[in-house]
Formats: structure tokens, sequence, C-alpha cells
């Protein structure tokens, strides 16, 4: 089993890929102003077994599109939309976030949680701008520096692994430079990182490490991931998830 399939089989099980929580994708949709209509068609981009997808499905009655590169997750939740009553409203898309196949202007609403770090922040937004409509809603959590200024250790274990960590005001810089209005910002808290997604990480590196029988790749993934959880413990003041919202302008600049 190589390292993707081993980070698949230690992940598809969760309740969700990445920090977040439904408190705050309702908080998102609250922001973003968008109104529940049948007609709305969003994308929920990286959305892994997509936790922020049935929110946006059961919130705002919409269609949404999810799409994500790793098949199994899609798999949880085309179950997970059956199971809570939404399946007619969710379609999912085994694809890259890099290569779409959406129509220009064909979408209401381009959400991302946890995981536009995959192209990069600005390199996700100039992407993905195309497919909305003028006026249409963007709402992306990234990685974020909570603090102008952050302990070495933190500052260089992020720069190995995610050099575009960056101030919200930079980030928010960068969506106005690309043709957003930035209409909301918020802070993921710390259960969203610890109770939502960590705890039930670390409950599972066991039964995972059992099924590879402790398998060398197994282990560094296990250490990986511990290491992490202790950077976030130690550092939560600094870092953490800001979830941005923004409106596409209605006229193009003279930049893009
Ligand atoms: N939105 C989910 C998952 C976040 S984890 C949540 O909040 O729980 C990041 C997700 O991005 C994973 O599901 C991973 O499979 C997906 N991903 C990574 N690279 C991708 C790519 N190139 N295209 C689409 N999805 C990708």
């Amino acid at each position: 089993m190589d390292n993707v399939q081993l980070l698949v089989d230690l992940h598809q099980d969760a309740p969700r890929q990445g920090p977040g929580g439904e408190e705050q994708t309702r908080l998102a949709i609250t922001l973003s102003g968008l109104k529940r209509s049948s007609e709305l068609k969003i994308a929920d981009i990286g959305c892994g077994s997509g936790p922020s997808t049935l929110v946006l499905a059961d919130a705002l009655d919409a269609h949404v599109i999810a799409v994500d590169i790793i098949p199994e997750f899609l798999d949880k939740l085309a179950d997970a939309a059956s199971r809570t009553g939404v399946a007619d409203h969710v379609v999912t898309r085994t694809e890259s976030m890099d290569e779409l196949s959406f129509a220009e202007e064909e979408l209401d609403a381009v959400w991302s949680e946890g995981a536009i770090y995959n192209m990069g922040f600005a390199e996700g937004i100039e992407a993905w701008r195309k497919y909305l409509k003028p006026g249409g809603i963007l709402a992306v959590s990234e990685l974020t520096w909570l603090t102008d200024e952050r302990p070495e250790e933190l500052q260089a274990y992020w720069d190995k692994e995610y050099p575009k960590v960056d101030i919200a005001s930079a980030k928010l810089a960068t969506l106005e430079r690309l043709g957003f209005s930035p209409i909301g910002y918020f802070v993921l808290p710390e259960n969203c990182w610890l109770d939502n997604y960590y705890r039930p990480l670390q409950k599972r590196f066991a039964g995972f490490l059992e099924r590879h029988k402790k398998s060398d790749a197994a282990r560094v993934i296990v250490k990986n991931e511990e290491n992490e959880i202790l950077l976030y413990e130690k550092y939560k003041d600094f870092v953490g998830y800001g979830y941005y919202i923004a409106r596409k302008e209605q006229f193009l600049g003279s930049r893009l």
C-alpha cells in the first residue's frame, strides 16, 4: 500500500479530514448572505467525506457539487447524504481542484474548507474565480497566522510544510487583488481542531497501526500526525484556520 492509500485508510472513517465544525459552516453561510433556494448551485472543493457539503445542502436547500480527488471520501459522503436525507441535493465528482470541469459563471458559490492549501490560497482563488457568477460567493478556510510575530519553532515547521501561511490582512489583500470583496472573516475556535479533528484522529492511530502491522510507513504517518498535534496544542494562540468569505466583484479590474 502506498503512502496515499495509507493516508486514505487513516482518514476515510473520520467525521472530517481537517479542522472545522458544523456551527462554523453555518456561521460562514450566514455571513455570505446567501438565501435559501433550491436554485442555488454550489461547489464544495476538496470536500473530503463532506461535512460542509451536508450543511450547505441542508441549510440552503442548495444543489451541491462535491469535488475531491479521493473517491473513497466521496463514497462516504454519498452514504452520509443518503442517511441524512439530502442525497437528491448532492452529486459527487472525482476531480482535481486544479482541473475542474465547471463552466464559466456556472456557480452561485464556491466553498472549500481546509483544502485550498493543496493549490495555494492565491492559486486556488485565481483558478476558481471564473466559475462564479458575478457577485458570487467564495468561502474558504485557510491556515493563518493569528499574530504578527511567532515562535521560531512554529515558524520553521510551517516554513517547511506550507510556507504560504500568512496573517489575515495579507490573505484579505490577496482576495482584493484577485477581484473579490471580503465580506466576512473569523477564526475557527480550538474545538474545531481538537474535538472535531485531532481527538478522533488520535483514537484511530492504534487500529491503523495494527491493520498495517506496524509497518515503517504507517509509523511515520502516525509520528507526523502526532507532531502536528503537539505543535498545535503548544502554539494554538499563534496559528489557526481563518475562514474567509468574499463576493466576486461585478466588474473585472484591469489586472484580471
Ligand atoms: N473539506 C474536508 C476535507 C479537508 S482535507 C473537511 O473539512 O473535512 C483536504 C481534502 O482535499 C482531502 O479530502 C483531500 O482528498 C482533498 N484534496 C487534496 N488534493 C486535492 C486535489 N488536487 N483536488 C481535489 N481534492 C484534493
